[in-house]
Protein backbone atom coordinates (compact mmCIF):
# COMPACT_ATOMS: atom_id res chain seq x y z
CA UNK A 1 0.00 0.00 0.00
CA UNK A 2 1.41 3.72 -1.07
CA UNK A 3 1.36 5.22 2.47
CA UNK A 4 2.11 8.82 0.70
CA UNK A 5 -1.59 8.50 -0.57
CA UNK A 6 -2.96 7.43 1.96
CA UNK A 7 -6.11 9.45 3.52
CA UNK A 8 -5.34 10.83 6.81
CA UNK A 9 -8.26 13.63 6.89
CA UNK A 10 -10.14 11.64 9.84
CA UNK A 11 -13.48 10.53 7.89
CA UNK A 12 -13.99 7.08 7.47
CA UNK A 13 -16.27 6.29 4.49
CA UNK A 14 -18.92 4.42 5.17
CA UNK A 15 -20.63 2.53 2.55
CA UNK A 16 -24.01 3.84 1.35
CA UNK A 17 -24.19 6.11 5.11
CA UNK A 18 -24.10 10.06 4.80
CA UNK A 19 -20.92 10.93 7.21
CA UNK A 20 -19.30 13.77 8.36
CA UNK A 21 -15.66 14.38 9.31
CA UNK A 22 -15.54 15.41 13.32
CA UNK A 23 -12.43 17.46 12.31
CA UNK A 24 -10.85 14.21 15.01
CA UNK A 25 -8.72 11.91 13.60
CA UNK A 26 -10.69 8.24 13.71
CA UNK A 27 -13.96 10.03 14.51
CA UNK A 28 -17.20 10.15 12.55
CA UNK A 29 -20.50 11.41 12.89
CA UNK A 30 -23.91 10.15 11.94
CA UNK A 31 -27.73 9.42 12.90
CA UNK A 32 -28.70 6.99 14.73
CA UNK A 33 -31.53 5.81 12.30
CA UNK A 34 -28.57 5.81 9.72
CA UNK A 35 -26.29 3.58 11.94
CA UNK A 36 -29.02 0.90 12.31
CA UNK A 37 -30.10 1.45 8.60
CA UNK A 38 -26.69 0.47 7.71
CA UNK A 39 -27.02 -2.61 10.32
CA UNK A 40 -30.63 -3.84 9.11
CA UNK A 41 -29.67 -3.51 5.37
CA UNK A 42 -26.61 -6.03 5.74
CA UNK A 43 -28.41 -8.14 7.82
CA UNK A 44 -31.84 -8.95 6.36
CA UNK A 45 -33.84 -12.03 7.12
CA UNK A 46 -36.42 -13.18 5.02
CA UNK A 47 -39.37 -15.43 6.47
CA UNK A 48 -38.98 -18.81 3.84
CA UNK A 49 -41.92 -19.45 2.85
CA UNK A 50 -42.96 -20.02 -1.21
CA UNK A 51 -46.53 -20.11 -2.62
CA UNK A 52 -46.28 -21.23 -6.14
CA UNK A 53 -43.24 -21.87 -9.31
CA UNK A 54 -41.90 -18.41 -8.11
CA UNK A 55 -41.29 -20.04 -4.90
CA UNK A 56 -38.61 -22.41 -7.33
CA UNK A 57 -36.54 -19.55 -8.14
CA UNK A 58 -36.44 -17.76 -4.70
CA UNK A 59 -34.87 -21.32 -3.31
CA UNK A 60 -32.43 -21.23 -6.22
CA UNK A 61 -31.12 -17.74 -5.12
CA UNK A 62 -30.23 -18.86 -1.70
CA UNK A 63 -28.85 -21.53 -3.45
CA UNK A 64 -24.65 -21.85 -3.63
CA UNK A 65 -24.70 -21.01 -7.30
CA UNK A 66 -26.60 -17.45 -6.76
CA UNK A 67 -25.57 -17.54 -2.58
CA UNK A 68 -27.61 -15.04 -1.13
CA UNK A 69 -25.94 -15.16 1.98
CA UNK A 70 -22.89 -13.00 0.76
CA UNK A 71 -25.94 -10.03 0.97
CA UNK A 72 -26.04 -10.45 4.60
CA UNK A 73 -29.73 -12.61 3.19
CA UNK A 74 -30.10 -15.56 5.86
CA UNK A 75 -33.47 -17.22 5.23
CA UNK A 76 -35.58 -17.79 8.66
CA UNK A 77 -37.97 -20.32 9.48
CA UNK A 78 -40.01 -18.11 12.04
CA UNK A 79 -41.64 -14.69 11.24
CA UNK A 80 -40.87 -13.87 15.17
CA UNK A 81 -36.87 -12.98 14.12
CA UNK A 82 -37.52 -12.31 10.40
CA UNK A 83 -37.67 -8.65 9.08
CA UNK A 84 -38.49 -9.55 5.39
CA UNK A 85 -40.96 -10.86 3.61
CA UNK A 86 -40.88 -12.05 0.13
CA UNK A 87 -44.07 -13.01 -1.10
CA UNK A 88 -42.46 -15.58 -4.41
CA UNK A 89 -46.79 -17.24 -6.47
CA UNK A 90 -49.73 -16.64 -6.61
CA UNK A 91 -51.51 -15.64 -3.52
CA UNK A 92 -55.05 -17.48 -3.65
CA UNK A 93 -57.62 -16.00 -1.55
CA UNK A 94 -57.25 -18.97 1.21
CA UNK A 95 -54.06 -17.84 1.99
CA UNK A 96 -54.48 -14.06 2.26
CA UNK A 97 -55.02 -14.75 6.07
CA UNK A 98 -52.17 -16.77 6.88
CA UNK A 99 -50.18 -14.32 4.97
CA UNK A 100 -51.79 -11.26 6.94
CA UNK A 101 -51.27 -13.31 10.12
CA UNK A 102 -47.29 -13.81 9.68
CA UNK A 103 -46.67 -10.47 8.19
CA UNK A 104 -48.63 -8.69 11.60
CA UNK A 105 -46.15 -11.57 13.44
CA UNK A 106 -43.00 -10.50 12.77
CA UNK A 107 -41.32 -7.67 14.54
CA UNK A 108 -40.73 -4.32 12.95
CA UNK A 109 -39.03 -2.55 11.14
CA UNK A 110 -40.55 -5.11 8.49
CA UNK A 111 -40.29 -4.62 4.72
CA UNK A 112 -41.83 -6.67 1.74
CA UNK A 113 -41.30 -8.32 -1.68
CA UNK A 114 -43.81 -9.05 -3.95
CA UNK A 115 -41.82 -11.49 -6.26
CA UNK A 116 -43.15 -11.99 -10.00
CA UNK A 117 -46.02 -10.90 -11.39
CA UNK A 118 -48.90 -13.18 -9.25
CA UNK A 119 -47.60 -11.69 -6.15
CA UNK A 120 -47.78 -8.25 -7.66
CA UNK A 121 -50.86 -7.97 -9.57
CA UNK A 122 -52.53 -11.00 -10.24
CA UNK A 123 -50.53 -12.34 -13.02
CA UNK A 124 -51.94 -14.97 -15.65
CA UNK A 125 -54.70 -15.64 -12.84
CA UNK A 126 -56.08 -11.41 -13.60
CA UNK A 127 -59.96 -11.74 -13.15
CA UNK A 128 -59.57 -15.16 -11.56
CA UNK A 129 -62.40 -15.94 -8.98
CA UNK A 130 -59.65 -17.68 -6.24
CA UNK A 131 -57.17 -15.35 -6.72
CA UNK A 132 -55.63 -12.04 -4.84
CA UNK A 133 -55.10 -9.39 -7.09
CA UNK A 134 -51.65 -8.38 -6.20
CA UNK A 135 -50.59 -9.20 -2.20
CA UNK A 136 -50.62 -5.32 -1.69
CA UNK A 137 -53.85 -5.44 -1.23
CA UNK A 138 -53.75 -7.26 2.05
CA UNK A 139 -50.35 -6.46 3.14
CA UNK A 140 -48.03 -3.11 2.26
CA UNK A 141 -45.54 -4.14 -0.39
CA UNK A 142 -41.79 -1.99 -0.77
CA UNK A 143 -40.21 -3.23 -3.18
CA UNK A 144 -42.19 -5.63 -6.66
CA UNK A 145 -40.35 -7.70 -8.73
CA UNK A 146 -41.41 -8.30 -12.60
CA UNK A 147 -41.58 -11.30 -13.91
CA UNK A 148 -43.37 -14.88 -14.32
CA UNK A 149 -41.01 -15.88 -13.22
CA UNK A 150 -37.88 -13.89 -12.26
CA UNK A 151 -34.99 -15.24 -12.46
CA UNK A 152 -33.01 -15.32 -9.35
CA UNK A 153 -30.70 -12.29 -10.51
CA UNK A 154 -33.95 -10.37 -10.52
CA UNK A 155 -34.53 -11.04 -6.83
CA UNK A 156 -30.99 -10.48 -5.68
CA UNK A 157 -31.42 -6.90 -7.72
CA UNK A 158 -34.82 -6.80 -5.45
CA UNK A 159 -32.97 -7.03 -2.34
CA UNK A 160 -29.72 -4.42 -3.58
CA UNK A 161 -33.42 -1.79 -4.31
CA UNK A 162 -34.60 -2.60 -0.59
CA UNK A 163 -31.23 -2.32 0.61
CA UNK A 164 -31.05 1.32 -0.87
CA UNK A 165 -34.76 2.24 0.16
CA UNK A 166 -33.44 1.09 4.11
CA UNK A 167 -30.82 3.81 3.66
CA UNK A 168 -32.61 6.51 1.97
CA UNK A 169 -35.59 5.99 4.59
CA UNK A 170 -34.71 4.45 8.00
CA UNK A 171 -37.32 3.47 10.20
CA UNK A 172 -36.39 2.52 13.83
S1 LIG B 1 -45.60 -15.19 -11.62
FE1 LIG B 1 -45.52 -16.93 -13.05
S2 LIG B 1 -43.88 -18.24 -12.23
FE2 LIG B 1 -44.50 -16.84 -10.58
S3 LIG B 1 -46.06 -17.94 -9.41
FE3 LIG B 1 -47.12 -16.72 -10.96
S4 LIG B 1 -47.41 -18.12 -12.70
FE4 LIG B 1 -45.81 -19.01 -11.36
Amino acid sequence: MDIKNEDRSGEIPVQGIPTAKSGVSGIVTTTKDQLFAMAQKSSLWPLSFGLACCGIEMISTYMAHHDFDRFGVVTWPSPRQSDVMIVAGTVVKKMAKPIRLLYEQMPGPKWVIAMGSCASVGGPYIRSYSVVMGVDQIIPVDIYVPGCPPRPEALMDGILKLQQKIVDDPKS
